[in-house]
């Protein structure tokens, strides 16, 4: 490899505990994004020799690039080969590349072990850990646990799968009391000892089945959140699968049941589903001596994330709301659901599974029309369009300018697209930026023709 094995001061002290000596092994980093990085460096920064695995040619970025070099990680990019992974002792794999894709260039079987970015910047963090798992509601339930603790006056870091990798905050030196972690079932999968004190467990529904093998093995995943807690930890667990998780012995931690109740308000939260994120972030917060009173009072001032129920502007009397997040089948209905207004649903693109046809009825009861746009319009006619007026157009703008043609005060055009992004966009942001762009761009119209 030609890496001299380097310390940089960086406690080892709990990887040491371990047994897990990282300074004396040679790491296979696989994937060169933020956490593939961020996972690369911090095995550079505690003497481990680095090879950071990356098929793009563009990716990581210059900075990326030029951090890479100073700490003296090799950086190899193309097709992935067998000899890459020869001289490993350890392989961290990126979320959302699944295992088997490269078992075939791995040594023989278990020789290698595989481990995420998350499990292994876990062995250096001695705060507490609050992690959150879902198939929906992820980041606003950590948003909000956030909120309410640092509120309290409590030091907090919050990332994870959202913002900061937690190798980032391992390698800032940060001391934060309370270490908030959305994490995902990417990273769940490869952890082995990640062990959070406070584990919440919001919700599941088939998703990602591009990459687990099945909906248990997704399911397995997202459950190894408890596998390393003990008694006096506490798992946080939805109050509709209380029967299930009640008799589970997987779970060592004392279990807490969250659903959702009117005694939180939050006017930047709609829905019932917010509701019960809301519950189960008290819950979480409330381990740690929070009293309800202290979180109400941040949960009212919590002001929402953009892409989620985003409320973007009124136009003629017509709400516009941006919940371009809305990737599944769930999150599309929990948004159809929140509003007793006529809605005009804008949705489709590139299907990621799950049942439109369990929404007939519902959109039956309160969408006036839905606009389709980009893919899957087969599917979404063949579920919707007995119960509910339905048109397709090529793209969003297309979509959005008939839908508007359609609206009289009081409705609310809705874009929760129930699918992934990735036909027209290039993510869900820039998907809800277009909207918001074409509501402004509406907005405009409207004061010029005003003016004129
Ligand atoms: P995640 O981080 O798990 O993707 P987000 O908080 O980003 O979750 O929300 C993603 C989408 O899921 C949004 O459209 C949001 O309104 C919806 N959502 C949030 N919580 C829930 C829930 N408990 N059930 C169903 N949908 C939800």
């Amino acid at each position: 490899m030609g890496q001299g094995k380097r310390n940089s001061g960086l406690s080892l002290e709990k990887e040491q505990k371990r047994g897990l000596r990282l300074c004396t092994k040679q790491v296979v980093v696989l994937g060169a994004g933020r956490s593939g990085v961020a996972a690369a460096k911090l095995a550079r920064a505690a003497g481990a020799g680095v090879r950071l695995l990356e098929k793009s040619k563009t990716a990581p970025d210059g900075k990326s690039r030029a951090e890479l070099e100073a700490a003296g990680i090799e950086l190899e990019q193309g097709a992935h080969t067998e000899r890459q992974f020869q001289d490993a002792d350890l392989l961290v794999l990126s979320p959302g590349i699944p295992r088997r894709k490269i078992k075939d260039l791995l040594p023989a079987a278990g020789r290698l072990p595989v481990y995420s970015e998350l499990e292994v910047a876990s062995w250096f963090v001695d705060a507490s850990l609050i992690a959150v798992t879902g198939s929906n509601g992820k980041t606003t339930t950590v948003s909000l646990i956030a909120a309410i603790l640092e509120r309290a006056g409590q030091k907090i870091f919050l990332g994870g799968n959202i913002g900061t990798p937690l190798s980032d905050y391992v390698l800032q030196g940060r001391r934060a009391e309370r270490v908030i972690l959305e994490v995902s079932s990417f990273q769940l999968e490869h952890t082995w000892t990640f062990h959070p004190g406070v584990a919440v467990f919001l919700n599941f529904h088939p998703n990602h089945l591009d990459y687990h093998e099945s909906l248990d093995a997704y399911r397995r995943a997202k459950m190894k959140i408890f596998a390393n807690q003990h008694e006096q930890d506490t798992a946080i667990l939805p109050a509709d699968q209380e029967q299930d998780f009640g008799q589970n012995r997987e779970i060592r931690a004392g279990k807490m049941y969250f659903q959702g109740s009117a005694r939180f308000s939050c006017p930047s939260l709609a829905g019932a589903h917010n509701q019960a994120n809301i519950e189960a972030a008290f819950l979480a917060c409330s381990c740690f001596g929070i009293e309800p009173e202290q979180a109400a009072e941040a949960v009212r001032a919590y002001p929402g994330l953009p892409h989620r129920m985003q409320p973007v502007r009124e136009v003629k009397g017509v709400r516009y709301i941006n919940d371009s997040k809305a990737t599944t089948i769930e999150a599309q209905e929990a948004a159809v659901q929140s509003f007793q207004e006529p809605i005009l649903l804008l949705a489709g693109g590139r299907f990621k599974g799950g049942r439109p046809e369990r929404l007939r009825e519902l959109l039956a009861g309160r969408v006036k029309v839905a606009g389709l746009f980009g893919e899957s319009r087969e599917i979404f006619e063949a579920a919707w369009g007995a119960s509910v007026p339905t048109f397709w157009e090529p793209t969003l703008k297309q979509a959005f300018r008939k839908i508007v043609s359609r609206t009289s005060p009081g409705d609310i055009v809705l874009l929760s697209p129930g699918t992934s992004s990735f036909d027209l966009f290039e993510n869900y942001e820039h998907r809800g930026q277009a909207f918001i762009d074409l509501v402004n761009d509406l907005l405009n119209a409207n004061a010029e023709k005003g003016s004129s």
